[in-house]
């Protein structure tokens, strides 16, 4: 067997191909063709219709091509099929001579992310067969739950899932089942305790500890934290997030797009950015302050969203604007603009102020505790 993507069988797979059949080779040649050239930068090849200049084109179709080329036997089957996919291969390498077998589902990445409703594993069901992790898809992996031998139960990452359901095949107690339908009674029962924050900034915000707070005053009312954080040039301005997940369990450390409780934003533009990852019952918490990229300022073509706060409205019910930077300078530091967000934010969650205080005083250096305190109290009054 021999296995091949649609880019590389246009760009050299083809005479490889021509030889096998000329040659009469005992050889299934299996092209997975999901219309783009991924690993060289998602150039047009000749079956996706588009010139390399992006102009409409005739589509050379790869299956009435290998049957020009002299291949008797090709198929084309839903690689989302898990038996169809086994019994083809299966049928394939019995024959005696060149086959093919061509599957034909589209990239999940290019032109445009495919992302249908996630899968998820209820794990009262799963047995830790393993089946599901032989398929290698990479959303997959092993839960802290084992069986009665000791083996992993499995793990979903929704937010790696693309909901093709091939591992819904392989599961034999039907332990693979779609978020929605499981849901139900996961999320009810969790629901007083179970909160997703996507905390944005730029560089030097204090988005990081903003995050550890919130952690902090969750892990001290026994709950479970998971973050995850991205900041790349963070000293330069560089956007920073950091997604928060709490529950009685948390299992993935990334928020799912569209499940953000709260999106706490020390930055208007990048609050825009952020607020299609919240909820639609969530509350956007955003400080008015602009902080222009240099990217923007030297380019003729960019523009900085002035109107962000307006747009963060339309896409949702509930925003909480406020000019956090004139309220920091107020208090004395133009660096408390986290920290006031906090306080505002602590009013939609179920914690004690005793446990904020705390955390701000076990986690802010010394001589900006009670700078800091003020900020909070200050921002806990603001509820609308
Ligand atoms: S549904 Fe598809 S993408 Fe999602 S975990 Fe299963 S095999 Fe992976
Ligand atoms: S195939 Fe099903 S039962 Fe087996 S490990 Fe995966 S989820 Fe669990």
């Amino acid at each position: 067997m021999a296995v091949i993507g649609d880019g590389t069988f246009f760009h050299s797979g083809i005479t490889g191909l021509i030889d096998a059949v000329y040659n009469k080779s005992n050889v299934t040649v299996v092209i997975l063709d999901n219309s783009a050239t991924v690993m060289t930068g998602g150039q047009q090849h000749p079956a996706t219709g588009d010139t390399l200049m992006g102009d409409k084109t005739n589509v050379i179709d790869i299956p009435t091509l290998c049957k020009s080329l002299g291949v008797k036997s090709v198929r084309v089957v839903d690689p989302y099929n898990y038996q169809e996919c086994l019994d083809s291969v299966k049928d394939e390498i019995e024959k005696n001579e060149t086959s093919v077998i061509i599957t034909n589902r589209p990239c999940v990445l290019m032109p445009e992310r495919i992302m249908d409703e996630p899968y998820v594993v209820d794990l009262d069901l799963c047995n830790g067969c393993s089946a599901c992790f032989r398929i290698s898809c990479p959303a997959i992996m092993a839960s802290e739950e084992t069986n009665e031998h000791g083996s992993p139960k499995a793990l979903i990452d929704e937010t790696l899932c693309t909901g093709c359901s091939l591992c819904t095949q392989v599961c034999k107690p039907d332990a693979i089942v779609l978020k929605s339908q499981f849901a139900k009674e996961f999320v009810i029962a969790m629901a007083d305790m179970n909160f997703n924050i996507l905390i944005v900034g730029v560089g030097g915000q204090g988005v990081l500890l903003a995050s550890e707070l919130i952690s902090e005053v969750a892990i001290q009312s026994g709950l479970d934290v998971k973050k995850s954080e991205v900041h790349g040039m963070s000293q330069r301005g560089g956007v920073v997030s950091s997604h928060v997940k709490i529950a009685p369990k948390v299992y993935s450390p990334t928020i799912q797009y569209g499940q953000a409780d709260v999106v706490l934003s020390f930055e208007k533009a990048e609050g825009l950015r952020a607020i299609d990852w919240m909820k639609r019952d969530g509350v956007a918490i955003v400080s008015t302050t602009a902080l222009v990229p240099a990217i923007v300022t030297s380019s003729k073509n960019l523009s900085y969203p002035h109107d962000a706060v307006d747009r963060m409205k339309e896409k949702t019910g509930k925003v909480i604007a406020l000019e956090a930077d004139d309220i920091a300078l107020e208090l004395g530091n133009p660096r408390l603009v986290n920290t006031i967000l906090l306080g505002v934010m602590s009013n939609y969650l179920p914690f004690d102020l005793d446990m904020w205080n705390q955390a701000i005083k076990d986690k802010v250096k010394a001589k900006f505790v009670d700078v800091n305190l003020k900020a909070f109290e200050r921002g806990r009054s603001i509820t609308e």
